[in-house]
């Protein structure tokens, strides 16, 4: 069932999650609902997550750790932060979904507005995925174009179509695409690689009047975390104006986690549509994708362009987005999360400077990545040699026995909430100075 032989002792440390497993893997293909969560890039047997609250996580057998995934970044307040909690049960009180309008989403959408002023308009949808695939669909709309060019590493959820070279989900497996994606499907699909200025300006030169949109993270994020030069950012503005192309950021990650006003505002750049994710639905299943109204205008029922969801814009959802964001910004959020991004950086210098192998810390706000590039850490996705994927895999496993639950592949990039205290910090350091002693 797995590449890697199931590690006996480590099942028997969680005997219940085995359990699950087991019967999961009968039922749902390869026992989980989005690949990543199998731990088949370290081995052994994914822990069932029985409750959260705030920084830590409960296995099914009791066992709590301290969560550095975050639910891969949803969880900015940590988990069951009890404001969201109160916001979602008092939605729930008045029922689950409409099919109508209601005012949480118009209080939503002015939020956005306000937060992020690329977004003149923006329309909720139920998932990151959703979110890109809408917005793609819009921007070839409006240019009447069909190439999309993407970037190397970077991931844009499952959607056919940017399914190409996309990211940790697939260089997890060793793949660079998917199966079950015609290539007529990709065939308007540009890939470049990150921080190449020169391939970026001959693919203009050669086919710029035939693009309709140019689609990145900011702040790629999905390939360890690959922070890009302002200039580099600088020149994709530049180029996609000169050409009549659009600018998508995909801010499903970055978005309200970076900054109020996501990477766009961090770097001061503004592109002419956005993704959200993650953070807008505060542990809720929510997308977002926003832009200046005169592009936004082409969208059912002004425009030609469809676009619907069953539950978009769903009430519960939306209470626990507006909970989170409020949140935010009551409690400084975004100085706070840097200034804990700040202490972690501290208290790990020292700790990965006495590591028996290279361990690189990358670090933006909040996001970090320990990349165990022997070369040191990459800005482009340059993939894992077998050696340094062994390593990362002992480093997990070892962490996971003191406790730290960190993301189960070496080309994830962690996370820190509102939840996470300089005691949780100190513990953390302290584990990995552990571990890598033990592995030394
Ligand atoms: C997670 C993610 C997506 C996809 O979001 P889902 O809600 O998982 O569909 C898209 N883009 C980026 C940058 C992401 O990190």
């Amino acid at each position: 069932m797995s590449n890697l032989r199931p590690n006996t002792l480590r099942e028997s440390r969680h005997p219940r999650s085995a359990e699950l497993y087991q019967r999961a893997c009968r039922v749902i293909p390869g026992g989980v609902n989005s690949p990543v969560r199998a731990f088949r890039a370290v081995g052994g047997t994914p822990l069932f997550i029985a409750r959260g609250a705030g920084a830590q996580v409960f296995d099914a057998d009791g066992r709590a750790y301290l969560d550095l995934v975050g639910s891969w970044g949803p969880l900015i307040a940590g988990h069951a932060h009890p404001a969201v909690l109160a916001a979602v049960t008092e939605a729930l009180s008045r029922g689950m979904t409409y099919g109508a309008p209601c005012a949480a989403e118009v209080e939503l959408a002015e939020q956005v507005v306000a937060c992020y002023p690329a977004a003149e308009q923006v329309r909720f949808v139920s998932s990151g995925t959703e979110a890109v695939m809408s917005a793609i669909r819009v921007a070839r709309a409006f240019t009447g174009r069909d190439l999309i060019v993407k970037f190397a590493g970077c991931y844009h959820g499952h959607a056919d179509h940017l399914l190409v070279a996309a990211g940790s989900g697939l260089a997890t497996f060793g793949r660079p695409s998917s199966a079950g994606v015609p290539e007529a499907f990709t065939a308007c699909t540009r890939v470049l690689p990150l921080d190449d200025e020169a391939a970026l300006q001959e693919l203009f030169q050669r086919e710029g009047a035939r693009i309709a949109a140019l689609i990145i993270e900011p702040l790629p994020a999905n390939h360890g975390l690959l922070p890009q030069r302002r200039e580099f950012l600088t020149r994709l503005r530049q180029l996609t104006s000169e050409h009549g192309a659009l600018l998508v950021f995909d801010e499903v990650i970055s978005g309200f986690r970076l900054a109020r006003g996501g990477a766009a505002q961090l770097f001061g750049i503004a592109p002419d549509l956005a993704t959200f994710g993650k953070v807008i639905g505060g542990g809720m299943p929510v997308g977002a994708f926003g832009g200046a109204r005169r592009i936004m205008a082409r969208l059912a029922p002004d425009g030609d362009t469809y676009q619907a969801g069953t539950l978009s814009g769903n009430p519960v959802a939306m209470a626990a987005g507006l909970a989170t964001l409020a949140l935010l910004e009551r409690e400084s959020g975004w100085e706070r999360l840097e200034a804990r991004g700040a202490e972690l950086e501290r208290l790990l210098r020292p700790v990965l400077a006495q590591a028996g192998f290279p361990v690189h810390l990358v670090r933006v706000g909040s996001l970090f990545w320990l990349s165990l590039h022997e070369a040191g850490a990459p800005r482009t996705a340059l993939a894992l040699s077998e050696r340094e994927r062994a390593r990362f895999a002992a480093l997990f496993h070892a962490m996971l026995e003191r406790g730290i639950y960190l993301p189960p592949s070496g080309y994830e990039a962690c996370f820190l909430s509102l939840a996470h205290s300089s005691a949780d910090l100190t513990r953390f350091a302290q584990a990995l100075r552990e571990a890598l002693a033990a592995l030394a």
